[in-house]
């Protein structure tokens, strides 16, 4: 499972061009930020809206366009292997308690029929291109949903690292 964040135009909620991308019915002139993806063809399984409500675009055996270029655990393209899921925000930014629960619960639903042997972000399959969902993603709150490994929740941070992260001076 790959887990992505997403708004359009960037920051804005509860909008319908979210579903307008993903099924390729975007005006690219309807906002002048569309002018940088114009053209682009993506798609996800899931979105995941702010209060929480989850849409379906592509069935969990079709394959989605949503990682590019990537990489985990030494196999390339994920989209070959992986779920895509995109939690409506703001990369970097925080996301609703709404938004956790269901990708708890999706995540459990998808564990009885799919074999799902971690949940990471873009940032980590493909890190010299993407950074979402970001720093606001609360990995830990996730893994505590759904009592989940750190193998399989890998980027839980620990007591130890958050305090590294405290003392090393932030690079932006
Ligand atoms: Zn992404």
């Amino acid at each position: 499972m790959v887990v992505h964040s997403i708004s359009l135009p960037p920051g804005e909620y509860g909008g319908d061009a979210i579903e307008r991308l993903f099924t390729n019915q975007l005006d690219w002139d309807a906002h002048p930020y569309y002018q940088s993806i114009r053209g682009l063809e993506v798609s996800a399984h899931f979105v995941i809206r702010r209060s929480g409500k989850l849409l379906q675009f592509v069935s969990c055996d079709r394959r989605a366009w949503h990682a590019g270029a990537s990489q985990w655990r030494g196999r390339d393209n994920c989209n070959d292997y992986s779920i895509g899921v995109e939690l409506e925000g703001l990369e970097g930014e925080r996301f609703d308690a709404a938004q956790y629960e269901q990708l708890a619960t999706l995540l459990r639903a998808l564990a009885r029929r799919y074999r799902i042997d971690a949940v990471v972000g873009h940032e980590h399959v493909a890190p010299a291109r993407k950074h979402d969902p970001g720093r606001g993603f609360d990995w830990s709150r996730l893994a505590g949903a759904l009592r989940w490994s750190c193998t399989r929740v890998p980027f839980v941070a620990t007591a130890t690292t958050r305090a590294a992260k405290a003392n090393r001076p932030q690079a932006q």
